[in-house]
């Protein structure tokens, strides 16, 4: 098993990690003052209605905890410091490259844009760049329970935003009760724009064919994707030759119970069998977690899961990142050349 301090020197990628899920305790209290909300809770209050409890019931209770923070974050200004304060984070836990996602349907209840809330995230993602040793892009997500109306106004933004770092497109939310197979217009006017695409899918008990509709739909990653454990030996090989990424979130991945043992838990077995698993937080405060967390994690559950393996996701990881060739072939050597240094 790897020792805490060797995790904290790994660089990581974190591809799946969302915005209002991940504000920290001191970044809430200055979007709570700047919006002029009185919390009236302590620390310890503001936590406890900001994170998941340990024993959540499923996706759904889990995703009725985004519902506190999303009244400090309506606008330009707070959504520009909350995604400051998310790649500051990602910095701490030694992430060189992230992609932070986010609806923007959820933050215009003061009158923004949907443009204007892409343009304060990437502000802020931006002046992170500035004074962190990271990239950080955005994706835009669309939540599944949302009008079809709705949602159809989401591709035409990336007609209109053409900042570099706006690369990709997301759907999230409820899975339960909106199945994949209900948005393949939507995904259709998302690809013919050229647009990258992962989606949340397998998240929830026996919804494997979400995976299989997501990809079918041109995700070349899967947002968990825990269900691919269901899925026959050739639906899986097909994925491995695909170079499928999965986003897996350990901590996020048992509360909103899309597994419930270690045991049954299949990173271990994905990676075994060669398909590309990467780790991620999924939500830094809903899931009280960090990167650092995760890593050390896995590390316990699976201590033979040395650093040649986490070197490997983390190269998976870039693969799947929406980034261009020469940026990854920079990301790849720059890793290579520190996990060599770190094995010496
Ligand atoms: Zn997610």
């Amino acid at each position: 098993m790897l020792n805490s301090k060797i995790i904290a020197q790994m660089p990581k990628v974190e591809l799946h990690c969302h915005l209002d899920g991940s504000l920290s305790l001191a970044c809430i209290k200055d979007l709570a003052k700047n919006a002029g909300i009185n919390l009236e809770l302590t620390d310890e209050e503001i936590l406890k209605k900001a994170q998941a409890p340990e024993n959540t019931r499923n996706l759904l209770e889990y995703l009725a905890r985004f519902d506190f923070v999303l009244p400090l974050l309506q606008t330009y200004k707070n959504l520009e410091l909350a995604a400051y304060d998310v790649v500051q984070e990602a910095a701490k836990d030694n992430v060189k490259y992230i992609e932070i996602r986010f609806a923007p349907s959820q933050h215009l209840q003061e009158n923004l844009t949907l443009e204007e809330a892409v343009e304060a995230v990437i502000a802020g993602l931006a002046r992170a760049e500035n004074d962190f040793d990271i990239r950080a892009n955005a994706l835009v997500c669309g939540l599944k329970q949302e009008p079809i109306e709705k949602l159809s106004k989401l591709p035409l933004l990336f007609d209109k935003i053409t900042d570099e770092h706006l690369v990709g497109f997301d759907m999230a939310g409820d899975e339960l009760n909106y199945p994949q197979e209900k948005f393949a217009t939507l995904l259709g006017e998302i690809t013919m724009r050229g647009v990258h695409v992962t989606l949340h899918a397998g998240e929830c008990p026996n919804c494997e064919q979400n995976v299989l509709d997501a990809v079918e739909m041109g995700a070349t990653r899967i947002g968990h994707g825990i269900m691919t454990k269901n899925l026959s030996q050739n639906q899986q090989t097909m994925m491995v030759e695909r170079r499928i990424v999965l986003e897996m979130a350990p901590t996020s991945n048992f509360q909103t119970k899309a597994v419930e043992t270690v045991a049954a838990y299949p990173f271990k077995d994905f990676y075994d069998k060669g398909l590309h698993v990467t780790l991620n937080t999924d939500n830094r405060t809903v899931s009280a977690t960090t990167l650092q967390k995760e890593y050390e994690k896995i590390s316990k559950w699976y201590p033979d899961f040395g650093l040649a393996d986490f070197e490997k996701i983390n190269h998976y990881a870039i693969d799947g990142a929406f980034i261009g060739q020469a940026e990854k072939e920079n990301l790849h050597k720059q890793f290579s050349k520190a996990y060599q240094a770190l094995s010496e």
